[in-house]
């Protein structure tokens, strides 16, 4: 064998959707002569997949299954529980493998830097987000102590956790919602979700698809001034932007029917300090063209003002734009794109998009690493072994592609205890003993 038809060795540094993509994208055609091998932090594949998209949005869910056939693939191999910095170094890829990416994510969250912002009952969606899809480093929410809460913001992440909010818990039972969030939902006394939006309704960065959702809850009613709804004449409009004011325009005409939980949507209405002594008491907002602030009653605030990326030990990272420094996919380290070093998805271009974008970016990001191919294959000759034998020989407890196909078993149990289709397990522990032969799930 030639030096340059020998496989090209990729490790891509991040499990999630934008990881797995490239490992499909490297590996789809059995020509393209690569293997990946891909090392994730947590202990389970899927990212956002699994941890971000909301767990009533069955249909986007779907995408683990096309996903789990690239993890199926014997030129892909996992390795979770693997921590960049802490059981394997940067450096240490880039000598075993001949490219890298870095496919991280971001599951880091903005501030929104106005005060009381850090009082307890105040936190970010995205720590919502990972409490509801059973994260294993979630931090706890009691629903039962609450009746009004505030959201900022004008994302999916905003639509989303008012959904889960407003929505029964009942109708969560045919998700993979675990056992004790559906509990601590149904007992969530919470009747009224304020949505703050800093801007106008022209400029929402909400999709009409999950606008439209918040329209067919069962029991909700919203709450739409007629006056916070731009013309259709106001400036020039966006197609999203007209769908979406059309459907507001719909529901500022509807009369309230009574229903026990109600979405609250303000416009134009700028957040400038959370009031509590302890804990959150109010929210006090400023809405533009109008004199003076005002105080709204909240229990809780979520603030869903967009994700952040979080830098990798020994890669370069702009603490200005949260993400990595790239031309044409390539990191660029000491002032230069590198061949043999790549970024993909949000920890490149910064959170935004839909689950398709990170599709045709990895595409593009495997096209790269196949344009250096000759040039890759040339600056090394030797095979070191990679990731299995740098883990195996240090002892770290990794969790591979059967360890995950296990856990994916046991999950599938589980929900046939409750006599639902799949339960996700939660504990970080429990889901690393999943992962081997002698658990037993109750
Ligand atoms: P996003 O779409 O970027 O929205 C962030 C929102 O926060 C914007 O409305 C922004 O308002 C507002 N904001 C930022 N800073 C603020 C501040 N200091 N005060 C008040 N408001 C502030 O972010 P996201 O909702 O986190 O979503 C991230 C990505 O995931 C998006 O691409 C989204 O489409 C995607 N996603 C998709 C789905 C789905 O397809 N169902 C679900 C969840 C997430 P301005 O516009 O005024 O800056």
């Amino acid at each position: 064998m030639t030096t340059t038809d020998r496989p090209l060795r990729v490790a891509v540094v991040g499990g999630g959707p934008a990881g797995l993509y490239t490992a499909d994208a490297l590996t789809f055609d059995p020509d393209s002569n690569a293997t990946v091998d891909i090392l994730e932090r947590l202990p389970v594949p899927f990212g956002l997949l699994r941890y971000g998209v909301a767990p009533d949005h069955l249909t986007m869910k779907l995408a683990v299954n096309s996903l789990q056939e690239v993890l199926d693939r014997p030129s892909v191999r996992l390795f979770c529980n693997v921590e960049i910095g802490r059981d394997i170094e940067v450096e240490e890829l880039r000598r075993h493998y001949d490219a890298v990416v870095y496919a991280t994510g971001a599951d880091a969250d903005n501030k929104l830097a106005i005060p009381g912002e850090d009082l307890t009952g105040s936190s970010s969606a995205t720590s919502f987000v990972k409490w509801y899809n059973g994260h294993p480093e979630a931090m706890d929410f009691d629903l039962s102590r609450a009746s009004t809460v505030g959201v900022i913001g004008a994302g999916n992440v905003a639509l989303d956790v008012t959904r889960i909010l407003v929505k029964q818990a009942e109708e969560l039972r045919n998700t993979d919602i675990d056992e004790a969030t559906l509990v601590a939902l149904a007992a969530s006394t919470v009747t009224d979700v304020h949505i703050f939006i800093r801007r106008g309704a022209e400029f929402a960065k909400f999709t009409t698809k999950e606008l439209r959702e918040l329209g067919e809850l069962h029991d909700v009613d919203i709450v739409v001034d007629p006056e916070h709804i731009p013309a259709d004449d106001a400036g020039e409009l966006g197609a999203v932007a007209k769908r979406n004011i059309a459907l507001l325009r719909a529901w500022s005409g509807r009369t309230p029917t009574g229903a026990t939980r109600r979405i609250h949507f303000h416009f134009s209405t700028r957040p400038t300090e959370i009031l509590g002594e302890q804990s959150v008491r109010a929210i006090r907002v400023e809405r533009s063209g109008t004199d003076g602030c005002r105080d709204i009653p909240v229990d809780m605030i979520l603030r869903a003002v967009g994700y952040r990326s979080r830098p990798i030990a020994g890669v370069p990272f702009s603490d200005e734009t949260a993400t990595i420094p790239h031309e044409d996919h390539r990191v660029i380290r000491d002032g230069a794109p590198q061949r043999g070093e790549y970024a993909v998805g949000w920890a490149k271009r910064g959170p935004s998009g839909v689950l398709g974008t990170n599709r045709s970016d990895a595409e593009a990001t495997a096209g790269a690493v196949f344009d250096d191919r000759v040039e890759l294959l040339t600056q090394r000759t030797e095979d070191f072994g990679g990731a299995l034998n740098l883990l195996t020989t240090r002892g770290t407890r990794f969790l591979d592609n059967d360890a995950w196909n296990t856990i994916a078993d046991r999950e599938i149990q589980l929900g046939t205890i409750h006599d639902r289709q799949r339960i996700k397990i939660r504990s970080w522990d429990e889901l690393v003993a999943a992962g081997s032969p002698a658990f037993t799930p109750s």
